[in-house]
């Protein structure tokens, strides 16, 4: 990644930083995310938004949730209010582990740190595995804010290129041994096997053994990110490549997608000794969990029906990704193309040679759609002709009609 594609500004707004001589180097890392500024403008009312990745919440029994919440101050309150550890609460961990189960994963509570939403584990990982300059390979593209941890701790982030089924095991192979060959250590692959965000793309079974085949005769550690695992529409369930990997395998989970982003659970399931090593990240980072939090979670898991409302999701879901499918199928001019997710929330879309999603942005809010232009999602400046496209917000009728939007701005850039 090349440091002038990610420089400082140091003007903010309309003023010169005068704090700017004072930060340490790694802040020239840490940019604005495209995603996150884009928000302000695709939550106008008008705007239908195929951008965001927000979980629809508002189909969770809010009454039933806040009764939880209220017992847990009352049977629960003083260690709920109390500090807990950093490896969170381990009630907590034996039911994710149940959780986990549903992806064929054994894992025992011990082998689990809680973290704030994988997000966390994310910075937590990078913390512990990457000094500036280390190697940290994802598929291209990747998860906008994965790319913004990894530049945070300036990794030298480069990509391995994907196709209909998941990353390329000769491009994978390619890339390990250019690092190997440049003096420079892969810390780690990054790689979010199912529903890919922003690709939608779900890595195939023999791909996933490649990759671990290749990681561990490169000695390699994988990080796999699998927050949309258990939101299946349609297809196979995977195994996961840690249920596989022979311990060479760090996995990330989260309850932000199947149950609240709001209450920000998560973890990392890791071979011991990196384990610890979290831990200790995570009491120097925040002391301790949110006690209050894991104990709501906790009583979720443990009272609610919680498997049935990932099936009412997935209804939903399902509905949402049959809608963007068959507008994009029905309405999208020739020469645009799009991956068809099985699960999650995104589908990728590639325009015509010559469009540039980036570009078309201000016409396609005058059409009053905004989508995430490609370019957020790598951290080399590619990805211009494409977009991602969300579907797990807006009803159906908004997908479609944010669909025909989409397809006027792009006739648009078209006549030009
Ligand atoms: N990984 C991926 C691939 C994601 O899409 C997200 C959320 N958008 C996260 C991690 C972070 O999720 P959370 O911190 O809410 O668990």
């Amino acid at each position: 990644m090349s440091a002038d594609h990610r420089e400082q500004q140091p003007v903010q707004g309309s003023r010169i930083d005068p704090h700017i001589g004072r930060y340490a180097h790694r802040t020239q890392g840490m940019v604005a995310s495209e995603v996150r500024a884009l928000f302000a403008v695709a939550s106008r009312p008008e705007i239908v938004s195929l951008a965001g990745g927000m979980p629809n919440v508002s189909g969770l029994p809010l009454e039933q949730i806040g009764d939880m919440v209220k017992d847990v101050v009352t049977e629960e309150g003083p260690t709920a209010l109390q500090y807990g550890s950093a490896q969170g609460d381990p009630a907590l961990r034996e039911l994710l582990c149940d959780y986990m189960s549903l992806e064929g994963i054994d894992a025992a509570p011990d082998d689990i740190i809680v973290t704030v939403g994988s997000q966390q584990a994310l910075d937590l990982i990078t913390r512990v595995f990457v000094d500036p300059g280390d190697v940290v390979l994802t598929e291209a593209p990747t998860y906008v804010t994965a790319i913004n941890t990894f530049a945070a701790f300036q990794a030298d982030i480069r990509h391995v290129g994907m196709d209909d089924e998941g990353v390329i095991p000769e491009e994978l192979e390619e890339a390990l041994v250019r690092a190997q060959l440049d003096g420079r250590p892969v810390k780690f692959f990054y790689t979010i096997p199912n529903f890919q965000n922003p690709a939608g793309i779900t890595m195939s079974t023999e791909r996933r053994a490649k990759v671990i085949e290749a990681c561990e005769r490169h000695d390699v550690l994988i990080v796999e990110d699998n927050p949309y695992g258990l939101l299946r529409y349609d297809g196979e369930p995977r195994p996961t490549l840690y249920s596989q990997g022979s311990g060479n395998v760090v996995y990330l989970g989260s309850l932000s997608k199947t149950f609240s982003p709001g209450l920000r659970i998560g973890w990392a399931l890791a071979p011991s000794a990196v384990r610890a090593k979290l831990v200790l990240a995570a009491e120097s980072a925040m002391l301790s969990h949110s006690t209050f939090n894991q104990l709501v979670v906790r009583r979720y898991l443990r009272t609610f029906p919680w498997r049935e409302q990932i099936k009412t999701f997935n209804t939903m879901y399902g509905e949402r990704r049959d809608a963007m499918l068959s507008a994009l199928e029905a309405m999208m001019p020739a020469g645009c193309t799009w991956t068809r997710p099985e699960g999650g929330f995104f589908v990728w879309a590639t325009l015509p040679e010559g469009i540039d999603a980036k570009a078309m942005m201000p016409r396609a809010i005058g059409a009053r759609v905004a989508y995430v232009p490609g370019t957020g999602f790598y951290a080399d400046g590619r990805g211009r002709q494409s977009m991602r496209l969300s579907f797990c917000y807006p009803t159906p009728e908004q997908i479609r009609e944010g669909v025909r939007r989409l397809v006027t701005a792009i006739e648009g850039e078209l006549d030009l």
